[in-house]
């Protein structure tokens, strides 16, 4: 699974970093990934920050 974030809808909350620091971290006031591929073992955090990201920011593919 690959993840990436829209920074024009990123408001800088915080909360994807709080869910799954291993694969979201802040940088300024969006947020970054920082996994090219997300492990086996982020995959239910990663869609859990992507379901709890309050501007739909996150996306999967
Ligand atoms: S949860 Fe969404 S809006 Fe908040 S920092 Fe992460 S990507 Fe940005």
């Amino acid at each position: 699974m690959k993840v990436k974030i829209d920074e024009d809808l990123c408001i800088g909350c915080g909360v994807c970093e709080g869910i799954c620091p291993d694969v979201f971290e802040m940088e300024g006031d969006v947020a970054t990934v920082t996994v090219d591929t997300v492990p086996e073992d982020q995959q239910d955090d990663v869609l859990d920050a992507e379901s709890e990201c309050p501007t739909n920011a996150i996306s999967h593919e």
